[in-house]
């Protein structure tokens, strides 16, 4: 929803073979560590990334 703004700010991860940086987050699980894996598709030349997230939760978890 924008009004010819400009909205070419990466979020997030950025496409390393296409510049862009809208991904679709095809999969995501969750790992025995308390991560979460994620698999991330571009839209544009369909590159795939898997990218790991921790919980903010298991940081305090000591
Ligand atoms: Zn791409």
């Amino acid at each position: 929803m924008d009004n010819g703004n400009n909205d070419n700010a990466p979020r997030g991860l950025t496409c390393p073979r296409c510049g862009r940086g809208h991904f679709f987050t095809t999969n995501s699980e969750p790992l025995p560590n308390g991560r979460i894996r994620r698999r991330k598709r571009c839209p544009s030349c369909g590159r795939i990334i898997v990218a790991y997230e921790v919980e903010i939760e298991s940081f305090s978890a000591a």
